[in-house]
């Protein structure tokens, strides 16, 4: 492709409300533009790049014996009505309805779609296990969406789906295609960690995130040196150290005047924060809920919503209304005869004579004990994960690090075909649920972590296998006969043998044509100058920029040896 030919239409400043450098980058180079929030037009070069993301994960995928369908964005609300996401996945979908009043929606994921795909067509045993996947346009009405194309309204995603007679073959079929994710973010050259994730909405019974680690990621993982553990922040067990044991004592209201956060009411009574009872007081699904944790902690959201089931959008903080209607007041909230569903992390049983709130304005109870005086719902771990924790079971503390979800893996088990009561016919006749799995990975996400983790201040450096060109001929005056010849006659040959390279031939002068190249950030570089004349080229790497002066066949050789490498 000549560049005088290419839309590719870029940016001398950089972008306002570009927060990270791919979303930067990929603005400035020309690859892509905002139509709406969270929503964006590929051009020619992001979505060359995009699509060779997408090749990637179709040979992979392909490779793990899966096959490649396509369903439509657009389904419809009765299938999502009879999983029972149509509420639960709340405002996150994007709805509609046709002419008729017919309910439809723009798809944010696809178990449902999948799952009564199969129902309706796969009849007998015989035609199981299953992997099917596409690669799909989806939708989702994102709260914040952000740093571009990483956290968008429409995106790419690939979804895989298998489907298998029992829990065994449904483990063999995630492994399969955890094996295929390392294959795909290898050859994506990503820096990744892969992490036990947390199902969620998901539901089912295991999951594993890949992320690419980021300073810049909206995702925080922990791990253990050894790399034998590792788990999403929301997943993260947390073994809570206990305070000092203390012989249970009597029950005592105090007067505790101006003392209402747990650090007043540690100070004031002289009590270790361990011991003083923290509220947080939440309306789920309108259901008035308090959360007692030690003091010391913070509550893991995602822990209480595995627990509960209650989906992230129905959950708000209560108003001082809800407060007061649960016989408590704001900053006093305890366990002690208070009207809500009460829900403790196990510390707090395990904990003696805890301050907690007397639900009266300016008094505490002192060496309230579990079992004896309160009672309420004992949840094995709601707390989220801290710098010095240990890793279960070991003496090491956790380590932390950011990162951008690239891939999800999901064993869903028969939580879909059970609710979409989609079976098939075993040897002997009998239906069965089908256990499934279902497999995620970001197309287009994976291009801003790439990016994330490949440039320098002048823009993008992508490993070739990712790259829009492989190589780019930069014919620095095409004014002189000599270099236009040289340039036109390597980048023919480049081109006949392969590679998939540009020309500079406008007529820029040299230092706008180096800043482009940097920022668009093609991986391997011939320059035509001076020396056409005697066949001599300057030849360098977007990574290394370091110029050698090197007679063209050495040039298009390496070329060559370093496509053949990527
Ligand atoms: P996140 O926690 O970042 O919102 P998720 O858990 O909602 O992600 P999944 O439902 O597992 O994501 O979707 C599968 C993959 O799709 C993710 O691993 C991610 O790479 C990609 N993805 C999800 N949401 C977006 C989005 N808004 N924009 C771009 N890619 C996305
Ligand atoms: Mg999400």
């Amino acid at each position: 492709m000549r560049l005088s030919k290419l839309y590719m239409p870029t940016l001398r400043e950089d972008p306002q409300d570009a927060e990270i450098a791919s979303h930067k980058f990929l603005l400035r180079a020309g690859m892509i533009r905002k139509s709406a929030s969270g929503v964006y037009t590929y051009l020619p070069l992001g979505y060359r790049a995009i699509k060779k993301i997408e090749n990637i994960v179709r040979e992979e995928m392909d490779n793990a014996g899966a096959m490649e369908i396509l369903m439509s964005a657009i389904q419809p609300a009765e299938i999502w009505k009879e999983s029972g996401r149509w509420e639960k996945f709340g405002p996150e979908m994007f709805k509609l309805r046709d002419r008729n009043d017919r309910e439809f929606c723009l798809g944010p994921t696809a178990e449902e779609y999948f799952t009564t795909l199969v129902r309706d067509e796969v009849k007998s045993y015989k035609d199981l296990p299953l992997n099917l996947y596409q690669i799909q346009t989806k939708y989702r009405d994102e709260k914040r969406p952000r740093f571009g194309i990483n956290r968008a309204r429409e995106f790419l995603m690939k979804d895989a789906y298998t489907f298998d007679t029992n829990p065994e073959t449904l483990h063999e079929a995630y492994m399969n295609m955890y094996r295929a994710y390392e294959k795909i973010f290898d050859r994506l050259h990503l820096d990744y960690k892969i992490v036990e994730g947390d199902n969620g909405a998901m539901g089912g019974s295991g999951s594993h995130e890949f992320i690419a680690l980021s300073e810049t990621g909206e995702g925080v993982i922990v791990y253990s040196e050894n790399g034998k553990f590792g788990a999403t922040e929301e997943k993260a067990p947390v073994e809570y150290i206990l305070p000092e044991e203390q012989e249970r004592k009597d029950l005592e209201k105090v007067h505790t005047p101006g003392a209402k956060t747990i650090e007043e009411v540690s100070n004031f009574l002289n009590v270790d924060k361990k011991r003083c009872a923290k509220a947080v007081d939440l309306v789920m699904a309108g259901e008035r809920v308090i959360v007692f944790i030690p003091g010391d902690r913070e509550l893991n959201m995602a822990k209480l919503i595995s627990y509960t089931g209650v989906a992230e959008h129905d959950i708000e903080m209560m108003s001082e209304e809800d407060i007061k209607a649960i016989g408590s007041f704001a900053g006093y909230t305890g366990p002690i005869g208070l009207d809500a569903r009460i829900i403790v992390d196990k510390s707090i049983t395990e904990i003696n004579n805890l301050v907690v709130g007397a639900n009266e304005e300016e008094y505490h109870y002192i060496n309230a004990n579990y079992g004896r005086d309160f009672e309420g719902e004992v949840v094995e771990d709601l707390l989220l994960v801290e710098e010095g924790d240990k890793v279960p079971g070991t003496d090491d503390e956790y380590k932390f690090a950011r990162g951008i979800e690239v891939g999800n893996i999901f064993k869903l088990g028969t939580k879909y075909s059970k609710s979409l009561n989609a079976t098939y016919l075993d040897e002997n006749g009998k239906a069965n649920y089908f256990y499934m799995g279902s497999y995620g990975v970001g197309v287009t996400r994976s291009v801003t972590a790439v990016i994330e983790q490949n440039h320098d201040d002048n823009g993008i450096i992508w490993p070739i296998a990712v790259a829009p060109y492989e190589a780019i001929v930069t014919i620095l005056n095409i004014k002189d006969d000599k270099q236009v010849e040289l340039g036109e006659k390597i980048y023919e040959e480049l081109k006949s043998k392969g590679i998939e390279v540009l020309l500079d031939d406008r007529k820029e002068r040299a230092g706008v044509k180096f800043k482009d190249r940097d920022l668009i950030g093609i991986p391997l570089r011939i320059t035509c100058g001076k020396k056409s004349s005697d066949g001599l080229v300057e030849y360098s790497t977007r990574r290394e920029m370091e110029n050698s002066e090197i007679s063209y066949e050495d040039a298009i050789n390496n070329i060559l040896e370093e496509v053949s490498n990527k």
